[in-house]
């Protein structure tokens, strides 16, 4: 590929010149580069060089990766607990946003460490007032479900500037009411991100 990159449009037999190789030997392995689609070959010209831009590989497989197989377990509170409960439940669950649900586990919103600290700071007494006051609510909940792909899911994260996205699936045929299955966050990207830096063949 080197020397293609270098030196094309060359021919098969001017390649293996300066392999010191036979065109028969190298045969298969210009196959396979050209069936892969790295390097094209053109009758009486030679081969090119056509590569892969890496932007198109990592995005080609990012949007084959789907959030239901690497989204986190959900972690969840009633929305009749306290401030004070849902603190407790991010030091316990370790994480950084809970997702708020009403019976049956259906989303009704989200409080992150943010909401949290802003009754903190206040007047209130964390242990009286409800979540339900803190947290954002439905419908303004930015959520994705199983089949979304990652990429598509990572850039609601930026778009949107939030840590965490419910991963939920619609409980009556209308989808006005969703119930939490999963959760997607930055970390969940960070881990992704880990395992596409520790696969070299990419
Ligand atoms: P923090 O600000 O605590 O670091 P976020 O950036 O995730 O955490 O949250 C910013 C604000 O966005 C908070 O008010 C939170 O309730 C809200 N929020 C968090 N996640 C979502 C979501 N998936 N959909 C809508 N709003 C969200």
């Amino acid at each position: 590929m080197e020397i293609v990159r270098r030196e094309g449009p060359i021919t098969g037999e001017q390649i293996a010149e300066r392999l010191h190789l036979t065109r028969a030997t190298l045969r298969p392995d210009l196959a396979i580069l050209t069936m892969a689609g790295y390097l094209e070959a053109r009758p009486r010209v030679g081969y090119f060089y056509v590569g892969h831009k890496m932007g198109e590989v990592i995005g080609d497989r990012l949007r084959k990766m789907l959030v239901k197989d690497y989204k986190a377990v959900p972690v969840v509170i009633g929305e009749s607990m306290s401030v004070y409960d849902a603190i407790v439940t991010m030091f316990l669950e370790d994480v950084g946003t809970l997702a708020v649900v009403k019976d049956q586990g259906i989303l009704v919103g989200v409080v992150s460490r943010k909401d949290l600290l802003k009754v903190a700071i206040g007047a209130q007494n964390p242990r009286e007032v409800p979540v339900g006051l803190a947290m954002t609510r439905m419908p303004n909940i930015i959520t994705t479900t199983p089949e979304e792909n990652v990429y598509e899911a990572a850039k609601k994260l930026i778009d949107y500037q939030i840590d965490s996205l419910p991963v939920v699936r619609p409980v009556d045929p209308g989808a006005k009411q969703f119930e939490v299955i999963g959760r997607f966050t930055k970390t969940t990207i960070t881990r992704i991100f880990v395992e596409l830096g520790s696969n070299r063949d990419l």
